[in-house]
């Protein structure tokens, strides 16, 4: 276990805190993925200027660097699991039951010494992420309260809540067929839009567990907030008898990204801030999303082609290493692409996402519709060209085009010349300046949502409210 730190109290802290008269705790588990690191962290940076002390517990799997958060305690984990990180969505599920089985038994003693430690009535509760509902378990054995983060949208949990209705009425398991059909009970999406990881019994599995983590906790805090998802979250409190906590979007109250687990290249800011307002098309497709060699191809030449300057993200194992390539994690952008966009592009390995969407040069996002992707893009004003790949970013997508009418889908295998017609009616045709204008509108309700007396603001006074009376 790491040594405590105990930082001096933040000032201006909830009065609730005062008038208990002794700092609780607040124990978090985020789940060692990065769209799921950083709203966990942005979380703890919430309630730790709310007067609460943070440990955080963690996998040895992407660990989180200590020495960037010293104002927290950190505890590792052992997950005892080796090799290199998954790749294919599947065996991301895998991975994470793995997590969960190798983590139950090491977390029940490094909690049980936490507690003895701490006292158990120092400590408010758990937060631990929807999909470590072996962590849940164990604190519930030991009488801790558990508050469940869920990472994804309000509709997105509706959907994981109705997968067992869905199939029962036939929508599911997904026929090729009936892709287009419009799921009534779930509206808008339609059969291709619902959440899948790999296999159907893969999926079911990891739905119906992030379901029973959500059954056996206090209450679930969503990364969502009201203005953008009213309805969904009216629906939720409807079908859930716990409380529900739309405090997000998460990183507009601690916007400082310390958790990434790449290096984010910042160069790319110097060189946005050469470029006109409104010019730039900023591509990235998360941290897990690969694409096939042909894929990159066809966007890489689409891109060229549609003459806008653009920020890309190329991540290293974007585009899955063969068996022969095993040794290079580098990707290979096609012959001539540097030469025919130099001086208009810039292709970096991993960026600060979030400041390059709030810089003004950019004009739009071609995206995978990860929902801290697609938040950190509404919040920002930015239109979106969006790619899903698996899980709920279709299902956000749908949102962004149909709903929010934010942005539009480039769907079936990639083709340049699709590519560039997508950019082009993105950043410079006129739906796109509507798709831009009703984006800045969104922009305008977080910030509203955000501030002080906001939905999301209230939200947060009534969850520390909450911890303190669990
Ligand atoms: N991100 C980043 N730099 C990049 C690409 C992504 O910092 O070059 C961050 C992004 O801001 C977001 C997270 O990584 O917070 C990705 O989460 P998301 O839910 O969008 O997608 P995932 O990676 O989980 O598929």
């Amino acid at each position: 276990m790491s040594p405590p730190h105990r930082p001096a109290p933040t000032m201006g802290h909830n009065a609730a805190l005062a008038v208990a008269g002794r700092r609780r705790h607040v124990l978090l588990f985020p789940l060692g993925y990065q769209g799921h690191i950083n709203p966990m962290f942005r979380l703890a940076g919430i309630l730790h200027a709310r007067g609460f002390e943070v440990t955080v517990f963690h996998t040895h799997f992407n660990a989180p660097d200590p020495s960037r958060h010293p104002q927290y305690r950190f505890v590792t984990v052992p997950d005892g699991i080796s090799g290199p990180a998954p790749v294919a969505i599947e065996d991301v599920v895998s991975h994470i039951f793995a997590l969960n089985a190798a983590c139950e038994a090491p977390f029940r003693d490094l909690l049980a010494a936490i507690l003895d430690e701490y006292s158990r009535d120092a400590v408010a509760c758990l937060v631990a992420d929807g999909h470590l509902l072996s962590m849940v378990q164990v604190a519930t054995r030991l009488s801790v309260p558990t508050l469940v983060l869920r990472t994804g949208s309000a509709a997105c949990f509706s959907c994981f809540l109705a997968y067992p209705l869905l199939i029962d009425r036939g929508y599911l398991p997904v026929q090729e067929s009936e892709l287009e059909t419009e799921v009534s009970e779930l509206l808008p999406y339609r059969v291709r839009d619902l959440m899948r990881v790999g296999s159907h019994d893969l999926t079911r599995e990891l739905l119906a567990r992030v379901v029973a983590a959500v059954d056996a906790s206090a209450g679930v805090i969503l990364n969502t907030f009201d203005a953008l998802e009213r309805s969904e979250l009216e629906k939720l409190r409807r079908d859930l008898t716990l409380p529900v906590f739309d405090i997000g979007p998460l990183h507009m109250f601690s916007p400082v990204t310390e958790s990434s687990l790449l290096r984010q290249d910042r160069s790319c800011l110097e060189w946005l801030d050469a470029r006109p307002t409104a010019s730039v098309l900023y591509v990235s497709f998360g941290s897990l999303a690969c694409m096939s060699s042909r894929d990159l191809v066809e966007t890489a030449w689409g891109i060229a082609s549609s003459g806008v300057p653009f920020i890309w993200v190329v991540r290293p194992g974007l585009v899955p290493a063969s068996v022969e390539e095993k040794e290079t994690t580098a990707t290979r952008l096609p012959d001539g692409f540097e030469a025919a966009t130099r001086g208009r592009g810039t292709v970096v390995a991993w960026a600060p996402q979030e400041e390059v969407l709030r810089h003004p040069a950019v004009a739009g996002f071609w995206t995978h519709c990860g929902w801290n992707s697609t938040t950190e893009s509404v919040c920002e004003g930015v239109p979106m060209l969006c790619r899903p790949h698996f899980g709920d970013q279709m299902g956000n997508a749908r949102y962004v085009e149909h709903v929010w009418k934010v942005g539009f889908e480039v769907g079936g295998d990639l083709e340049r010349s699709a590519v560039e017609a997508a950019i082009r009616r993105l950043v410079t045709g006129s739906d796109g300046a509507e798709m831009r204008a009703r984006a800045s509108e969104l922009k305008k309700a977080a910030k509203e949502c955000t501030g002080k007396a906001g939905s999301s603001d209230l939200a947060i006074g009534k969850l520390v409210d909450h911890m303190l009376s669990l």
